[in-house]
This record gives structure tokens, C-alpha cells and sequence, in this order.
């Protein structure tokens, strides 16, 4: 009855169900564990009023301008151009580190810095951190230690329970040093979020008389890997397969578990209208949560009161009801997850897609991307 099954329906799964429904005429099942779609970007009204993303602030970013083209079929865009602030002893500085940071950190010296930076890595240059303290000039390597002592070295070990030099050194990249007075998070062309949320994007994107979503089902009741084939409630499915879940859990763990790590969120609501003074407050020399983001701030929502979010990171141990949330990318890990790899590899019509399922840092428009490649690719 189905051409096309899809197990997930956050970004992954859905831009593939919405374009091989809507550009090649194939009739999708997606088959969603959670009662409600959108995966980790699903967002909604708490009961007081105020839109919160239930698992975590999701932001959109990016260079590519087809991605960007996309979605916009399915949203209107609020203008928000992402700002984070660090508050260390008291005082709030931009993160990245920038030059509006430099001047805060050192402002009897900060012009002769500025002009070192420039010199030697270039305007608008983005420096990792840890490159940045390979450095052997003892002004760099001041300003090395400085943003590696009060940016990244505490918060890191809350998130990753590491240092930072011992993570995937793209993780820390990802918030480099910024040669800039920009006090942006993100530098990308097109940024914002979507005017109504994430949730009726996905709404959009899924509602088509082609796509059919079954909501609270677990896939691993329905799904069989024989040897001749991947089976669906006991029937050979021969149409593709999209997987966008955990592909340890998939096969019970049989391996042992692929370790990620877990978020646990502390929303709280407040009668106050402003409680920070922007959407997200790192801290990264204190307290045990990572950061509190204030929704109103990320959303343009106008409503009375406002509602924060503290975010407590831990190892994930697949308890009842933790979320896998980010994958810990090692050598180890990628040699445990090539092991599940290599019992799917004989299907040609299974295909895996997402940050879980591909064991990968996605951000929103990475996976939009790669979603619409394999839709084609498929097609
Ligand atoms: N990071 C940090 N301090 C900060 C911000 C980021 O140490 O104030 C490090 C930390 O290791 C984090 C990584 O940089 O996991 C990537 O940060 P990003 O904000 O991209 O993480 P995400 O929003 O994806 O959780």
C-alpha cells in the first residue's frame, strides 16, 4: 500500500516524506514513536501562553541558499539574528569571543590585541579555540587562556563530561574565536525563526493527501530484517526505507550501547517580563546548568510573564524516558556504530538519516540538506 516508509518525523524524515509525496507521487507512512511530530524542534504553548521548544532552543542558520528556499515554502521567517552572552563573575560578555569580548576582558589593552589578532589571523577570521592556544606569542596565548579558562573549559565539562581538548575538536569549533566586532552567534546569510514556530512547519510540510503519519508507535515493533529483506508487520516491504531513530536501539543494543549524551530541562515561569538580557545565557565558570534560554527573547512572542529553561547535561544511559540528544564522536564510538552499520549494509532499500541514525552533529540546515540529496537521490 505504501511506497515509501519513513521512521521519524523531525527534519530528516519529514523533508524526505514531503518531497517524495509531493515532487515523485509516492504514497509515505512515517511511523513516529512520539505522540506528536517535529522530533527535537517541536515546539508549543506552555500553559501559560508562552512558546517553548519542549527539547531544547532550536535556531535556524545557514549559507545555502536552497535549503533557506525550501523551508520558506512552508514558513514565514521572524527576523532574529542569534546573540549569546556569557555571564562570567557577574558580568555578561559575547560569546563567541569577539572583539566587543576583548574590550571587556582587557580594556586597557584591547586596541593593541585587536590589531595583533588582525595581523595575524585576519579580519573576520574564525579561530577554534584550540588553535588558537597552539599560538606560542604571549599575547595570543594570554587571550588563549583567557577564553579557554572562562568560555570553554567548565561549560565543556558539563556538557561532554570532558575537557576540550579531549572532544572531536569540531565541537569546540563550532564556537570559534571570532577575528569581528560581530556579536552574532551564527555569521550565516539567511537566520531567523519560523514566525509561527517549528511545529506548523512540520504541520505544512506533512499535511498532503500522500503522507500518513501514525503517531505512539514504536517501528521496532513493526519491523523485521530477514534474510531476504526488511519486513513490515510481518509482510516483505520492498518500497525504501527511511530511518532516522537510533540504530543501536534498533538491534536491541546488541553490541553494547552507543554512548550520547542527555539533556535534562528545568523550565520555569515567571510573572516578570524580562528575566535575562538575551535569549541565551551561557555559564560557563558556574552553576551546574549550562545555559538558560528565556523563549520570549528567541521567538518575538509578546505575552505577559516569561518562561525560562535551565539545561543540565549528563551521559545518556537509555532509561526510561532520557532522550539521546548528542553523539559522542570518537574513534571507539564510530567503530561500535560501523558495527550496526554493517548489519543493515545488505539492504539496499534501508537508508539511514539523521542525527541519530548516521551518529552525527546536524544542525538544522545540514540535514534539511542532506534529506532533500537522498529524496533525489531516491527519486
Ligand atoms: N562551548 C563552550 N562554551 C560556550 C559555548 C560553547 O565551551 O559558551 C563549547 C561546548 O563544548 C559546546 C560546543 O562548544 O558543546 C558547541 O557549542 P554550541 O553552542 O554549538 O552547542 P549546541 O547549541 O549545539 O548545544
Amino acid at each position: 500500500m505504501y511506497d515509501i516508509l519513513v521512521i521519524g518525523s523531525g527534519f530528516a524524515g519529514s523533508v524526505v516524506a514531503d518531497r517524495l509525496a509531493r515532487e515523485a507521487g509516492k504514497k509515505v507512512l512515517i511511523i513516529e514513536k512520539r505522540d506528536h511530530i517535529g522530533g527535537n524542534c517541536y515546539d508549543k504553548k506552555d500553559e501559560h501562553g508562552i512558546l517553548i521548544h519542549q527539547y531544547g532552543p532550536h535556531i535556524f542558520h545557514t549559507n545555502i541558499k536552497e535549503v533557506y528556499d525550501y523551508l520558506s515554502q512552508y514558513t514565514e521567517w521572524y527576523n532574529y539574528s542569534h546573540e549569546v552572552v556569557a555571564k562570567v563573575n557577574g558580568e555578561y560578555i559575547p560569546v563567541p569571543f569577539n572583539l566587543n569580548t576583548l574590550k571587556i576582558a582587557y580594556p586597557d589593552k584591547a586596541e593593541e590585541l585587536e590589531k595583533k589578532l588582525i595581523e595575524i589571523y585576519g579580519q573576520g577570521k574564525r579561530v577554534p579555540i584550540l588553535d588558537l592556544r597552539e599560538n606560542k606569542d604571549e599575547d595570543i596565548q594570554a587571550i588563549a587562556d583567557y577564553v579557554y579558562e572562562n568560555i570553554f573549559l567548565r561549560y565543556t565539562m558539563k556538557q561532554w563530561g570532558q575537557k576540550p581538548e579531549d572532544i572531536d575538536p569540531a565541537v569546540t569549533g563550532r564556537v570559534p574565536v571570532l577575528v569581528s566586532d560581530d556579536n552574532r552567534y551564527f555569521q550565516d546569510t539567511y537566520q531567523g525563526m519560523p514566525l509561527h514556530g517549528f511545529t506548523p512547519l512540520f504541520e505544512k510540510m506533512l499535511d498532503h493527501e500522500n503522507i500518513d503519519v501514525k503517531l505512539s508507535e514504536d517501528a521496532k515493533e513493526h519491523l523485521e530484517f530477514k534474510e531476504d529483506g526488511i519486513y513490515l508487520d510481518g509482510q516483505l516491504f520492498k518500497g525504501e526505507v527511511i530511518y532516522t531513530g537510533a540504530l543501536d536501539e534498533l538491534f536491541d543494543c546488541k553490541y553494547g550501547r552507543l554512548p550520547y549524551r542527555t539533556l535534562t530541562f528545568d523550565f520555569e515561569y515567571m510573572k516578570e517580563d524580562s528575566f535575562q538580557p538575551k535569549a541565551v545565557v551561557n555559564y560557563t565558570v558556574d552553576e551546574d546548568f549550562t545555559r538558560i534560554t528565556e523563549y520570549k527573547k528567541l521567538t518575538g512572542q509578546q505575552a505577559e510573564g516569561t518562561t525560562i529553561m535551565r539545561e543540565y547535561p549528563s551521559a545518556y544511559t537509555g532509561e526510561n524516558g532520557q532522550i539521546p540528544y548528542y553523539a559522542i564522536i570518537n574513534d571507539d564510538n564510530m567503530a561500535l556504530y560501523n558495527k550496526y552499520v554493517g548489519l543493515v549494509g545488505k539492504y539496499n532499500n534501508f537508508h539511514l538519516l539523521g542525527r541519530l541514525a548516521e551518529y552525527k552533529y546536524y544542525n538544522i540546515d545540514g540535514i534539511v540538506d542532506k534529506a532533500l540529496k537522498l529524496a533525489k537521490e531516491i527519486m
